[in-house]
């Protein structure tokens, strides 16, 4: 028996999985746990060492001797490290998403990060955020969501994320990489990106980031909507 229950977060790139998961882990006391940058730690080693991610031997070495992976939330960031590197900056370009992308459809890695992930979020108390993580890694959650909105929507909140760092792209670039990451996660092989069963989907299009944190809390805490309890 869990002391607290496993809140899951699926869904593509750009729904407002990472923000919202994080608003709703500090108002809910839980810890957030943020499996992409996972991902995207594997894939910057490997991107790094001139691994082809398509090379299962390789992914396999990776992952025996990448080191130690720390992950930490501060405020609305999480920081990450690899062995005594923080590697925070590094892992959110568009090309270390991609890179992520495709680290992502090993064996090897989806098995390592797999057992790292449920380590953290056994015990319960976490807001877990990912592709697979109602499907795959805690498919007994107790409570999972889907967080989608349009393409559009999607890449232009990218866009401005990524603007916002100083970092510059053409949106029509950015409408294409999700398009592109898009379908790498839903066509793999492996823990395709998908709706888990009993998820409850929301469309975060037209919605803010507190008016989804609020709609999930209100879930999770069994509210009515309009009316706090207790
Ligand atoms: O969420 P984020 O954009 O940081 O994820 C980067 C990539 O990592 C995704 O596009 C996906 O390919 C991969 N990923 C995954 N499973 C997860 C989390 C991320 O395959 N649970």
């Amino acid at each position: 028996m869990r002391s607290a229950p496993i809140v899951a977060v699926d869904g593509p790139a750009g729904a407002g999985k990472s923000t919202v998961a994080r608003r709703l882990a500090a108002r809910l006391g839980f810890t957030y746990v943020d499996s992409g940058a996972m991902y995207r730690t594997v894939g910057l080693a490997a991107r790094r060492l001139g691994l082809d991610p398509a090379d299962e031997a390789a992914m396999n070495r990776l992952m025996t001797d990448l080191g130690r992976l720390v992950l930490r939330t501060e405020g609305e960031r999480t920081r990450v490290w690899l062995d005594s590197e923080e590697v925070s900056d590094a892992i959110r370009t568009p090309e270390a998403g991609e890179w992520a992308s495709r680290v992502s459809r090993s064996p090897a890695v989806r098995e390592g990060l797999k057992g790292f992930q449920r380590r953290m979020g056994e015990a319960g108390g976490v807001v877990m955020e990912g592709r697979d993580i109602g499907t795959v890694i805690f498919p007994d959650a107790e409570f999972k969501f889907f967080l989608t909105a349009s393409l559009e929507v999607r890449a232009r909140r990218r866009h401005a994320e990524w603007a916002e760092k100083g970092g510059e792209s053409a949106l029509e670039k950015t409408v294409e990489q999700i398009e592109k990451r898009d379908y790498n996660d839903r066509s793999r092989c492996l823990a395709p990106l998908s709706v888990p069963p009993g998820a409850v989907t929301v469309d975060t299009s037209g919605l803010t980031v507190d008016e989804v944190v609020d709609l999930l809390f209100r879930r999770v805490k069994a509210e009515p909507p309009g009316g706090r309890a207790g």
